[in-house]
């Protein structure tokens, strides 16, 4: 397991530093957020360190999902299978740019139960405009390519 003797979250999963902890399994540990948006504002993270999402192991990656499922169900946010009334929001940010301030990755299970609490988002939308969008998938698909072939 990848681990930095200097960061918070590896501490926490270490047992160095106290933390509230909810779910654990061999790759994944989740906690309370002590400074929550919301009530029972919650973080998961991988147990090996890295800061952005590109740096974790699928392995690890592949077990987070099914422990932020898991976690609706411990805080009832599952109970709720219409549109509206309480949802909820998945969150994970990578640099300062995006808002990350600990360097180990980790995903954000945040209730939202009203309009003050919780995830509230900027969401500059442009108008969509196909030509621009047509010629940047043209582009991709060949980045595509180009990283399907680095696998062989
Ligand atoms: P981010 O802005 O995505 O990096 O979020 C970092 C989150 O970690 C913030 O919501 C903090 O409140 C939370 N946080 C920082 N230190 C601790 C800690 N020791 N225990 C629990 N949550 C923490
Ligand atoms: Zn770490």
């Amino acid at each position: 397991m990848a681990s930095s003797a200097s960061c918070i979250f590896c501490k926490i999963i270490k047992g160095e530093i106290p933390s509230f902890k909810l779910i654990e399994t061999k790759l994944t540990y989740s906690f309370l957020d002590i400074q929550p948006t919301a009530e029972a504002h919650v973080l998961v993270i991988p147990k090996y360190h890295g800061a952005k999402l590109h740096n974790i192991p699928d392995e690890y990656l592949s077990d987070i999902l099914p422990v932020v499922k898991k976690l609706t169900h411990v805080l009832k946010l599952d109970t709720n299978n219409t549109p509206d009334g309480q949802g909820y929001n998945v969150l994970q940010n990578n640099g300062r740019i995006a808002h990350q301030v600990v360097d180990h990755v980790h995903f954000h299970l945040i209730p939202k139960r009203d309009a003050e609490t919780g995830l509230i988002v900027g969401w500059p939308a442009q108008e969509t405009d196909f030509a621009k969008l047509g010629k940047l998938h043209e582009s991709l698909k060949k980045e595509l390519e180009q990283v399907e072939n680095e696998k062989l």
